[in-house]
């Protein structure tokens, strides 16, 4: 680490739980954001800022009107233009030692397989429960950590799934992928403005606890926010032995 880079970071090597070491663990660690709108913008920024070394974001839509509400790497000049190069633009102004690669792509099974693998764990920041199914079940696939966050009117959920640790659950063995979901989208319920910075950066911060391999990630626990009255509240969640991902009977 040269000497920007220690002023850079140096209120991350103060604290004892990162300190040099930890901070370069970070500058070595590669995450994958998938889904630059609300979580993404908030989750995307953090992670870049901290110094994590190396990013891939993906998503295929492009910024609009009604997304500058919450999706604060974006800007009014950057309608029209793609999300992913949009939040790539706010975090080189932020960090441009973070190393970007950009898809502008929908994330699905193939997309994942290719670009899962070199990360070091996935961050689910999008919307709609069939995305969420692949992302978990290509982490399960891969055997990476997923950090997913959710957040629609003022209701915001956040966990992480680590199905290398024992008893830890994926996602689907919380929300079965055969259970009948309606896609919601906050276009049609609407957002809470800063419920998805909120959730993002709790997804930001587990992500870091992860890489580092310290503190308490929140594994085997469902945490919810309630952002009308601020509170958050917890339940357990326990592997399913019958999960049709993650259940070695499933997996090949
Ligand atoms: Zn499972």
């Amino acid at each position: 680490m040269d000497d920007h880079e220690l002023l850079r970071y140096s209120r991350h090597i103060l604290l004892n739980e990162i300190g040099i070491e930890g901070q370069q663990r970070l500058g070595s660690s590669h995450v994958l954001v998938v889904g630059l709108g609300g979580l993404g913008c908030a989750a995307a920024l953090y992670l870049g800022a901290a110094g994590v070394g190396r990013l891939t974001l993906v998503d295929h839509d492009r910024v609009d009107l009604t997304n500058l509400q919450r999706q604060i790497a974006h800007s009014t000049e950057r309608i029209g233009w793609h999300k992913v190069e949009s939040a790539a633009a706010s975090i080189r102004a932020l960090n441009p030692l973070v190393r970007l690669r950009l898809q502008t792509e929908q994330a699905d099974a193939a997309s994942l397989d290719r670009l899962l693998p070199p990360a070091d764990l996935a961050l689910d920041c999008t919307d709609g429960f069939a995305i969420r199914q692949l992302i978990n079940a290509a982490c399960v696939r891969h055997g990476r950590p997923l950090v997913s966050g959710a957040a629609l009117r003022f209701d915001g959920q956040l966990s992480v799934y680590d199905v290398r640790k024992a008893d830890s659950p994926c996602y689907a063995c919380v929300f079965p992928p055969l259970s009948q979901v309606e896609e919601t989208a906050c276009s049609t319920m609407g957002v809470f403005a800063p419920l998805v910075g909120l959730i993002g950066a709790a997804q930001a911060a587990d992500a870091l606890t992860v890489l580092l391999g310290r503190g308490q990630p929140l594994l085997r626990r469902l945490r919810m926010l309630d952002a009308r009255r601020m509170e958050w509240s917890e339940v357990r969640v326990a592997r399913n032995p019958a999960c049709p991902v993650c259940s070695p009977r499933s997996r090949p």
